[in-house]
Parts: C-alpha cells; sequence; structure tokens
C-alpha cells in the first residue's frame, strides 16, 4: 500500500468497525446499482444511528484567514493566486462569531485558516482562551502543519480537536499536488500522530475525485480511516477551481468522479470504518447539490454539519473553490437552513460539545 509519509502509530486495543475487508470495499467503490447501494445506505445509517444516535452536530465555521503559504494544486487559497485579495480577522471579530455560534446553540466552534504564519502561536493561543472563558464552546482548530510546540501551546490553551486532512492515501499523488515548503517538510500523518499524543481530538479525511486518484488509493485511504480510528472524518468531493494547476489540467477522463455519489460512498464506508466518529455533511458535497446534498450525506452516515459563522465581506474571499454551497448570506440564515434541513430528515439538532463517544 503506497500511504502519504510515514505511518502514524494506529490506536491500540479492540474498538468497533463494520468494515468489509479490502476486496469488498473496491467493490461497493464502483457500485452504481441503485438497489444494492441501498443496502449500503441502510447498514452505515443503522451503524450512525446505533453509536452516534440521532443528533447532528451543528459546528460553527469562522475562516479566520484566507493567507496562505503553500501552493497546494487543488486549493484557491494558494499563495499563487495573486489576483485573490486577502484577509485576517481579529480577535474581536473571531470572538464576536464564537459568541454568535453560543447563540445559536451550537456546541463547537471551529477555527480555520489558510496557512498563515502571520497567525502567531501566541496569539492562537489567546484567541483559544477566550473564546473558551466567554462561550464554554469546545475548540476545533484546522491551520495546516503546524510545529509540535504549536500544537502544544494550542492545546495548553484549551482547543480540544484539530482537524488535518491527509487528502490521499497515495503518496505519489498527494507529493505532485500538495508541494513541500523549501526546508520544511512536515508529514501530514506525523502531525496527526503528534495531535493524538497532546490529547486532540483527532480528525482527517479526504478529497473524493481528484485528478490521479484511483479507486485502487481509496481503498486504502478507507483502511487507514480505521486504522487510526480516527475521531472525525471529513470527506469531500474535490472541486475544480479554475485558478489552480489542477483547475487548467486539460480535462481528461478521471478514474474517480468527483460526484455526490461517489463521496457518499466513501461517507458511509467511513462510517463502518469507524463507527463512533464525527463525520460531517461537507460543505463541498453540499456544492455539488445545494437543495439536498447535506441530507444525503446525513442519511448516508453522517452526523455533523458545519453552518459558515465567518461574516459576509470575508466569507466570499474564503475562495477555496467557486460557488461554495450556501443559499444565504448571514450567518442567522444559514444557521436556520441548517436546523430546517436536519429536522426535515427526521433527525434532530444535537445540544453540547459533541465530542467523540467511545461508549458502544
Ligand atoms: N489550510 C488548512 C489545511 O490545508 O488543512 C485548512 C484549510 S483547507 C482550505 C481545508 C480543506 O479544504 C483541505 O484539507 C482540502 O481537503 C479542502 N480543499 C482545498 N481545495 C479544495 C478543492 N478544490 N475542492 C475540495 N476541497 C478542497
Ligand atoms: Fe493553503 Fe490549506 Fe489551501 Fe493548501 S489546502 S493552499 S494549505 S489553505
Amino acid at each position: 500500500m503506497t500511504r502519504a509519509d510515514e505511518p502514524l502509530a494506529s490506536r491500540a486495543g479492540s474498538r468497533p468497525t463494520y468494515l468489509p475487508p479490502a476486496v469488498e470495499v473496491a467493490r461497493w467503490l464502483q457500485e452504481r446499482d441503485p438497489l444494492r447501494l441501498k443496502q449500503l445506505w441502510a447498514r452505515a445509517d443503522e451503524v450512525r444511528q446505533q453509536y452516534v444516535g440521532a443528533d447532528v452536530h451543528l459546528r460553527g465555521l469562522v475562516e479566520v484567514s484566507n493567507h496562505c503559504v503553500r501552493q497546494c494544486h487543488y486549493c484557491g487559497l494558494r499563495a499563487g493566486h495573486r489576483t485573490l485579495p486577502r484577509y485576517r480577522m481579529s480577535a474581536d471579530e473571531v470572538l464576536a462569531c464564537a459568541r454568535q455560534a453560543r447563540a445559536f446553540g451550537f456546541g463547537t466552534v471551529v477555527l480555520q485558516a489558510g496557512e498563515d504564519p502571520v497567525l502567531r502561536s501566541d496569539w492562537i493561543s489567546e484567541v483559544v482562551r477566550r473564546v473558551k472563558a466567554t462561550t464554554g464552546l469546545a475548540v476545533t482548530l484546522s491551520l495546516g502543519e503546524r510545529t509540535r510546540e504549536e500544537l502544544e501551546a494550542w492545546r495548553e490553551a484549551g482547543a480540544d480537536r484539530y482537524l488535518l486532512r491527509f487528502e490521499t492515501s497515495d503518496s505519489r499523488l498527494f507529493r505532485a499536488i500538495h508541494p513541500s515548503r523549501a526546508g520544511q517538510a512536515r508529514s501530514r500523518l506525523r502531525c496527526l500522530g503528534e495531535l493524538r499524543s497532546l490529547g486532540y481530538e483527532v480528525g482527517s479525511g479526504v478529497m473524493v475525485g481528484l485528478p490521479g486518484q484511483s479507486y485502487a488509493s481509496l481503498v486504502d485511504d478507507v483502511m487507514l480511516f480505521r486504522e487510526y480510528d480516527l475521531d472525525m472524518v471529513a470527506i469531500g468531493p474535490f472541486v475544480v477551481h479554475p485558478d489552480t494547476p489542477l483547475g487548467s489540467l486539460e480535462r481528461g477522463p478521471r478514474e474517480v468522479p468527483a460526484d455526490e455519489l461517489m463521496t457518499t460512498i466513501v461517507v458511509a464506508l467511513a462510517r463502518l470504518a469507524c463507527p463512533q466518529a464525527n463525520i460531517p455533511s461537507t460543505t463541498a458535497l453540499a456544492t455539488l447539490n445545494l437543495t439536498q446534498g447535506h441530507e444525503l450525506g446525513l442519511c448516508r452516515g453522517a452526523n455533523v454539519v458545519m453552518p459558515n459563522l465567518t461574516p459576509a465581506r470575508y466569507r466570499r474571499l474564503y475562495d477555496i473553490y467557486p460557488s461554495k454551497a450556501c443559499l444565504f448570506e448571514t450567518a442567522e440564515q444559514c444557521a436556520a437552513c441548517v436546523r430546517r434541513r436536519v429536522e426535515s430528515i427526521g433527525r434532530r439538532v444535537g445540544t453540547g460539545p459533541g465530542g467523540r463517544r467511545r461508549a458502544a
């Protein structure tokens, strides 16, 4: 199996998993018969209900900065996207969003950004401390590959979770689309190991339908979810951004489609692999299907949605890919829309921090 960088030590001990053997995972990934797929959706939904229940946890997403020093070939925030106007929120603005999350009844705030070295370690620590002190919310960070010292300081400041996707387990593909920073090669899987040893709840995941991605590597991706017993698994379709190297590639046939069916098959398999994990129905999935995308993910294994709380003037500049899902501009509208969607499928909005459940 080819993997992104060196392996992270897997969590020892027995833990529930319903993942079939790799050959069967490979078959599911290429299954297109709606009747057979119904069995997969039903199984994922049953396991979701048994382990994490009917609650859908809402995490308020705050896109703190769109500055990024990296050159990922897939992402519109890459440093090489020179025409993109850049912003960085102030600590008070982040705090205001966290208060809003609290007022909406969310249990978690997710602070996400490009890899922005100007977001200094002590600044992040202070923001985390203030969010915890004023709102009591769980804090998830998603700030890219940062040093062990930084991750440690943020954990000490009170951060609860960290999200860092390994993007693909195919190490050759990963290296090709995610160039290392000069002199700062840092393994994402090693970062995940450090996060775990620091006591974070650890989230990772992949993009589905990357040019050059194979079904064989997607099987490995799903196997890695289980092997690393992830606390959170985020899976989204690759969405083409025209101002990136992958966007300007000739659009030849891809082995793995970047569509909603393919994405939700991987979501369902992730639920079977990690029954206790928190699995979001991602914004990228909703971008492919504005009317039903979130609901599809939630009915096929997911139990989390991340309504966007970023102020509208910044939100449109957090240009990871075009037409990021949202029919609405304001945080109030976004939160109300997500609640309606959750209730429309007979689920309920969860209360409290909604951390990983360990009881079977
Ligand atoms: N900079 C941090 C990082 O890379 O982990 C956090 C922000 S980054 C924008 C969050 C995620 O966006 C990435 O992990 C990647 O999976 C996803 N992403 C980036 N470009 C994308 C694209 N074109 N289509 C779908 N997802 C994309
Ligand atoms: Fe930067 Fe993250 Fe985008 Fe890569 S995926 S360019 S690290 S924001």
